[in-house]
């Protein structure tokens, strides 16, 4: 694995083409993997908090937010290019369009969800959605949620529940999703659902 490190947190080097490489790789292998689009703010957070530390050194972090591409230059490390949570969803269901994969969407407002959900079945139409449901639920209701999309068994799975809030829910379920890919990717369902 190539791997810059800023302020303690351990980043993708392989730019936007490689990681999406690497990503769908670990998929066709049922590598089961959390990414996480990491930017300035998030790297900061983690120095406080040390769950959240925890959370990002067992995931596949790519450098979301021209600042950290600044921080490797300053510390002459390989990042040369941001990769962003939206350019890796389009790109990640480019995959599941090619691959029939399926794909669960979890987060946003009811509304955006399922326009997020119909656009994306649209542009995408060999990829399998699964399931959707939207992100404002109450703590009592996880366990049916997780249980559902375990059942369903996604390749991928994307949780737009805002930083940090959407990967400390995957890390808190991972091992229960029965996810190959799980990746939070903040506002972009409302981006998608226009
Ligand atoms: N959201 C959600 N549940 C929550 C809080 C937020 O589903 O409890 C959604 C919200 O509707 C929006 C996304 O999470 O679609 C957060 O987007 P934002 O651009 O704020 O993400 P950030 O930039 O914080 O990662």
């Amino acid at each position: 694995k190539q791997v810059a490190t800023i302020l303690g947190v351990p980043f993708s080097t392989r730019g936007f083409a490689g990681t999406v490489d690497d990503l769908v790789e670990r998929i066709e292998n049922g590598r089961k993997t959390h990414v996480v689009t990491a930017n300035p703010e998030i790297v900061m957070l983690a120095r406080e908090k040390r769950s959240l530390r925890a959370i990002l050194e067992q995931a596949y972090v790519v450098p979301d937010g021209i600042g950290i591409v600044y921080a490797a230059r300053w510390t002459k490390q390989p990042i040369n290019e941001r990769v962003t949570g939206i350019d890796l969803l389009e790109a990640l269901m480019a995959a599941a369009d090619r691959h029939q994969w399926k794909v669960y969407l979890l987060g946003a407002s009811p509304e955006v969800n399922r326009l997020a959900a119909e656009k994306l079945a649209a542009r995408y139409p060999g990829a399998r959605i699964v399931g959707y449901r939207d992100g404002y639920f109450q703590q009592g209701e996880e366990p049916a949620i997780v249980e559902e999309i375990a059942e369903k068994a996604p390749h991928l799975l994307f949780v737009a529940m805002g930083s940090p809030k959407q990967d400390e829910w995957i890390a808190k379920y991972r091992d229960q999703l029965q996810a190959i890919l799980m990746m939070g990717v903040g506002g972009s369902f409302d981006v998608i659902a226009g």
